[in-house]
């Protein structure tokens, strides 16, 4: 009987260049010290055994059965899907028992999925040799293949290779990716909105298909675009193409553009330039690409007005979920004091406030280096106000 091990990985925040991923664009996510891990031991019997601490659940599959998994649209596809492209990539599953926690909050665009798909992945791996790129794509796989989200490859990549005082600027197509220090004088504060609208996993299968559209039309007149990563202002504002794609367009070829400004701003130091990049983003998305919602943009609205805040913009797949804001350090308590009365007293929710701490990406724990859960919530900072 071998003795328990520990993985982890990280979720993230992105900083700026949202939905560009799966156009082959630029984004500047960082890992935080929220994390998924999974505690493994071996299984006498000759299956996969798995428990979510969150979901109250086990579920179970023989061994043999991995290579032909189907989904059941449910939570345990996340790990099953990373399993079959294990198999199917010539690693030999173990009979284990997985025992998964998280202080990832769900579904709030912090890229839980990703934590728990990696955790995974080194979970099944026991510790053997994998190339660190082919686990980003081989778990990005096993959302777009067996989960069916349409993702890019932001969310997996940087739950391996995060940094722990650093953001990554990620070029998707060809992965590619360097560090990039943020000033020190600068926190990055996550608000929860708590919200998150059903429309959201349709609503991003739509957008995916609506930069296909837009590609295809570009492409009639540009035949060396192959991806909204290839395309121009002017192309898209010259091309005849319905006018909700022209937009939808638009807000990945300004993104991509900011991702590119940001980290030349972020490498002067110039807070107020990454700020004012950071708001251009958010109307972006919310007037061009039309993925947030009232209660993220009334988090906007309000954060930008607070002294101390140099910007604030939705981050993640949208429709609810987090914004991010970027707080001088001496004004944070008066920012979370703050933001969190002025949801409360319009929408009646209190808003979880996260201080993102850049960590670094998924590994193996020591065992007398695992977290105690009660501790971690350090960076979770619950305001009542007054
Ligand atoms: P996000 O990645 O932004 O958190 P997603 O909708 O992509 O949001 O992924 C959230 C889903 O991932 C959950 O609905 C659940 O199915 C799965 N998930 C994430 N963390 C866990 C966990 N600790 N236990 C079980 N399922 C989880
Ligand atoms: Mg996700």
């Amino acid at each position: 009987m071998n003795s328990a091990r520990t993985f982890r990985a990280p979720g993230r925040v992105n900083l700026i260049g949202e939905h560009t991923d799966y156009n082959l664009g630029f984004v500047l996510p960082i890992a935080l010290d929220l994390a998924t891990y999974i505690e493994t031991r071996s299984a006498s019997d000759n299956r996969l055994h798995v428990h979510s601490a969150a979901k109250g659940e086990d579920r179970s599959w023989p061994l043999e059965s991995i290579a032909d998994a189907k989904p059941a649209h449910c939570w345990s596809d996340y790990v099953l899907g990373v399993a079959r492209e294990l198999v199917r990539a010539g690693v030999e599953i173990e009979p284990l028992h997985l025992d998964i926690r998280s202080d990832v909050p769900e579904g709030s665009g912090l890229s839980s999925s990703a934590a728990l798909e990696v955790s995974s992945a080194l979970a099944l791996l026991q510790g053997r040799h994998f190339s660190r790129v082919e686990i980003a794509t081989l778990c990005r796989r096993a959302e777009t293949d067996f989960v069916k989200m349409p993702c890019g490859i932001m969310d997996q990549f940087v739950a391996v290779f995060g940094h722990e005082h650093a953001a990554i600027r990620i070029d998707c197509r060809s992965l590619d990716y360097r560090t990039v220090e943020l000033p020190g004088n600068v926190e990055i504060v996550a608000v929860n909105s708590m919200v998150k609208h059903e429309l959201g996993a349709s609503a991003y299968r739509t957008r995916v298909e609506e930069c296909g559209i837009a590609v295809d039309c570009i492409k009639a007149f540009n035949p060396q675009v192959r991806s909204l990563r290839d395309a121009t202002p002017e192309m898209i504002e010259k091309t005849p193409m319905p006018r909700v794609v022209t937009r939808r367009a638009r807000h990945i070829v300004s993104e991509n553009l900011r991702v590119e400004l940001f980290v030349s701003a972020a490498e002067k130091k110039n807070l107020v330039r990454m700020g004012e990049l950071f708001n251009e983003s958010h109307r972006s998305m919310q007037h061009d690409y039309e993925i947030t919602c009232d209660e993220v943009d009334f988090l906007v609205d309000a954060a930008v007005g607070i002294s101390g805040c140099f910007g604030a913009r939705m981050t993640g797949g949208g429709f609810g979920g987090c914004t991010v804001n970027l707080v001088h350090p001496d004004f944070v308590q008066h920012f979370a004091e703050t933001i969190s009365a002025r949801y409360r007293e319009r929408f009646g929710i209190q808003p979880a406030i996260i201080r993102c701490i850049p960590s670094e990406g998924a590994s193996e724990v020591e065992q007398d280096k695992r977290p105690s859960f009660s501790e971690k919530n350090s960076t979770l900072l619950h305001y009542k106000g007054k």
